[in-house]
């Protein structure tokens, strides 16, 4: 029969194998649409007349923006379990999948239809009152629920082991570690105007280099929790009654404080873009969001470890308030190298890019030497009242 054997398939493959694996649909005519906006997978909705609709996300030998990216199709597997699995602890942050298929390397998934994409939505003046509550929780919840506090230590490790990513892994260690500050590969990419800024601030400077290095094999190293490793706010779904997070392919046990640090550092290319606009309600209310996914995800992850610690001498409240301590420590590190390799590196976001040359140059500025502050004086930037006072030191006209 089909679909016992991988191929890459198309859409009127996608039509074929929905209607083999599940019982969706009746005997409507289907339409598949390749909705994918990514560079690695693909996306197929699946729909019929009566507006019933499925996700199918599916892997191919290459990347979807190159066939010079060749990496494993297990990715979509991993991924599968991975959602599920975070599903587990946030099922209403999640979308529900209905089959995870080794064979065909896909995943078939709840449609989100109805909600939207983070970024977009806030660079287009849309808020959300649940959002940073949502996302602490998810945080708070996926992180230390996958943490050796709650799970066995054999089931920590067999999940370990079912969770590694090197493929992947390496792409963050380039990306987010070594290519935005040595420009190695040649695959940075900054304007004429900002270039003087990245040699000052980023390619001669030692000092910061060493501070990246530590936090780079701590990445390699610091097998904490089951993190998403790509929470960025395209990978946030949102409407006014939900948030949905997806795309966790890039997953494993990781450093906790990488997604608690990209949420941050994507909340502030969103602010910043708010600020360029001139529109001073979405910057305040983007700063709520960001303080609030700060205080949510600290007290819900203390009553998890304090409700759920097995270990008798885990047990401990200053155990606990240190490892709070930590994973705050090293989200202000991440956060400050994910700002600066969307700036620099070959993966750019929208809310800068967006913005007029002048402007543009303003925030890249700004947002650098925020985050070098981030990457080289983590703790200290626990002592400021927020975030967002160290930031606006960095305020420049150039
Ligand atoms: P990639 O790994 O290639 O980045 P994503 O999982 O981020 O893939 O999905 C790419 C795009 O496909 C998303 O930005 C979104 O527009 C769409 N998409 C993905 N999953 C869903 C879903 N469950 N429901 C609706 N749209 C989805
Ligand atoms: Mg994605
Ligand atoms: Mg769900
Ligand atoms: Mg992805």
């Amino acid at each position: 029969s089909q679909f016992e054997e991988y191929f890459l398939m198309d859409e009127e493959a996608v039509k074929a194998y929905v209607r083999h694996k599940t019982e969706f649909f009746g005997s409507d005519e289907l339409i598949a649409t390749e909705i994918g906006d990514g560079n690695l997978n693909y996306v197929f909705r699946v729909e019929d007349s009566k507006g019933q609709s499925v996700i199918v996300k599916h892997s191919g030998r290459t990347a979807r923006i190159s066939d010079e990216f060749v990496l494993s199709t297990d990715r979509t597997i991993r991924e599968g379990k991975l959602l599920e699995v975070h599903g587990s602890f946030v099922p209403d942050l999640t979308p529900t999948v209905y089959l995870v298929d080794e064979t065909m390397k896909c995943v078939i998934m709840e449609d989100l239809a109805d909600h939207k994409i983070l970024r977009s939505a806030l660079n287009t003046g849309d808020s959300f009152p649940n959002l940073g509550e949502d996302l602490g929780r998810y945080l708070a919840e996926t992180l230390i629920n996958t943490s050796d506090f709650v799970l066995h230590p054999k089931e920590k490790k067999a999940l370990q082991q079912e969770m590694i990513n090197p493929e992947l892994c390496e792409i963050s260690e380039d990306l987010v570690y070594t290519e935005p500050f040595y420009d190695n590969n040649h695959r940075n990419e900054v304007s004429e105007t900002l270039a003087p800024f990245v040699q000052s601030l980023l390619y001669d400077d030692e000092e910061l280099k060493v501070a990246v290095a530590q936090a780079k094999l701590k990445f390699m190293n610091k097998a904490e929790a089951l993190i998403h490793g790509d929470l960025h706010t395209g990978s946030v779904f949102v409407n006014r009654d939900s948030t949905k997070v997806i795309d966790p392919e890039f997953g494993f046990f990781g450093p906790a404080g990488y997604d608690v640090g990209n949420v941050i550092a994507h909340l502030f290319f969103a602010y910043a873009h708010a600020e360029a606009q001139h529109d001073l309600t979405q910057a305040h209310y983007i700063e709520t969001v960001i303080n609030e996914v700060q205080a949510y995800f600290k007290s819900r992850a203390l009553k998890l470890l304090k409700d759920k610690t097995r270990d008798v001498s885990l047990k401990q409240e200053k155990v606990f308030a240190s490892y709070i301590r930590e994973i705050e420590r090293d989200a202000h590190v991440i956060a400050g190298l994910e700002i600066i390799r969307r700036i620099v590196g070959l993966a750019k976001v929208s809310d800068i890019t967006s913005l007029s040359a002048d402007v543009r140059l303003q925030k890249e500025v700004q947002l650098l030497k925020f985050a070098k502050f981030l990457v080289q004086y983590p703790e200290e930037a626990r002592v400021y009242p927020s975030l967002f006072s160290i930031y606006n030191d960095y305020e420049v006209q150039v």
